[in-house]
């Protein structure tokens, strides 16, 4: 079996479950998407709730990237892992109010707005401390990212975003606050989307929708396309950088970009997805009748993505090279969903081994939680283990 390069005998020291991650393959990750996103002048903020490990925002911050963020808890470890609060924007459906008053007394370059409620809030808000919010409206796009029904947000009547024919009356209205300017407009269409097609259709969407704010006077500054690239669960070891140039490319051919606008971009999944393993110990191997489990001391606690969205995570035991064989690994959770993986091939595991479920760099970590009075998982990098 063709596996990652771990640092076994460091590993093997360390207290799992735990996250390892490859700070050589985020940094070379980060070096492609700046360069394919310079041939075109695009700016990048990385999403900062795909992975919110301080390790992993500073390097990506030391990096020259921007932060998008979806909480107040964000922008605070955003500004502390060393992102300008002038490379911050702020989105999310449910903005508290200590939220939008920390993101206007950083001032934070932008706020993406979701509906006509949240902007009456912040003009008031706003208003209340002598300032002027910049936003982006996000706007649905009625463009489906064929993704998983559970990360898919850009079609009609979701809780997300403003839809198209609420898009007038919403600009009226912002005509005449005085607290508020439009900067720009914002899409984010779903997430783990492979099929550069939905980004086609998103590109030329933009242009009619653009077209259209044009025509009734209004021009921005920024449109903002989002996430959603996906990265390959399947090869990690073949492919670990995904293609942030035909992603790049394809949005480019298509989009008409108004003189001055700048073009912005919020990848998360596709910057740290594949840096990240987790790392995790069998406890037992369980003979059953028909087959073996493999009982991990990790569970959906530390990796809720297959309990969740029936992801796959491909698994490796780093520590055999043992004859293959086929398994169901599952985690300790008192839940049936607590399964990494129903037929698994791995050398054969023996109580000791350490296996590692790749690709888990984004919405692993971040999403831990401590059900069952779990301790949350450690972390440790490549450079510094
Ligand atoms: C989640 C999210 C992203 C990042 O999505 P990825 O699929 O991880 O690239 C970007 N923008 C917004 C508004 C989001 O909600």
């Amino acid at each position: 079996m063709l596996k990652g390069t771990f640092p076994v005998e460091k590993l093997k020291a360390v207290q799992t479950p735990f996250y390892y991650y490859d700070i050589e393959l985020l940094k070379k990750t980060l070096g492609v998407v700046k360069a394919e996103a310079d041939r075109y002048g695009y700016h990048i903020h990385y999403a900062v709730k795909a992975n919110a490990n301080p390790r992993i925002l500073s390097v990506i911050a030391e990096n020259g990237l921007g932060a998008d963020c979806v909480s107040g808890g964000e922008i605070l470890a955003s500004l502390k892992a060393g992102f300008p609060a002038s490379k911050i924007v702020f989105a999310g459906v449910g903005k508290a109010d200590w939220e939008i008053n920390l993101g206007l007394d950083e001032a934070i370059s932008c706020f993406n707005v979701e509906s006509a409620a949240e902007l009456e809030v912040i003009d008031s808000l706003a208003a209340a401390k002598g300032r002027v919010a910049p936003v982006a409206l996000r706007i649905n796009p009625e463009v489906d990212a064929h993704t998983h029904a559970k990360i898919t947000t850009g079609m009609k009547e979701n809780k997300f975003g403003i839809n198209l024919s609420l898009l007038p009356g919403i600009l009226e209205r912002l005509a005449q606050m005085d607290n508020v300017r439009l900067i720009g407009i914002h899409f984010h269409i779903g997430s783990q989307i492979t099929d550069l097609s939905s980004f086609q259709n998103l590109a030329i969407r933009v242009n009619e929708i653009q077209e259209d704010l044009h025509a009734h006077g209004y021009a921005v500054e920024h449109v903002n396309f989002g996430g959603g690239l996906g990265i390959d669960y399947y090869h990690p070891n073949h492919l670990p950088v995904p293609a942030f140039d035909t992603y790049f490319s394809v949005i480019h051919r298509l989009l008409n970009v108004r003189p001055g606008q700048q073009i912005h971009f919020e990848p998360g999944r596709s910057i740290v997805g594949q840096c990240g393993s987790l790392i995790s110990k069998a406890l037992y191997v369980k003979e059953g009748e028909t087959k073996k489990f493999v009982i991990l001391d990790a569970g959906f606690t530390e990796l809720i993505r297959p309990a969740m969205y029936d992801a796959y995570h491909r698994i490796e035991n780093i520590t055999s090279d043992e004859e293959v064989e086929t398994y169901e690994v599952a985690g300790p959770i008192c839940e049936s969903s607590d399964v990494f993986g129903r037929e698994v091939e791995l050398n054969r595991v023996h109580r000791g081994d350490l296996l590692a479920l790749r690709s888990a760099g984004a919405y692993g970590e971040i999403m831990a939680s401590q059900y069952n009075c779990r301790r949350l998982p450690g972390s440790c990098f490549s450079d510094t283990i």
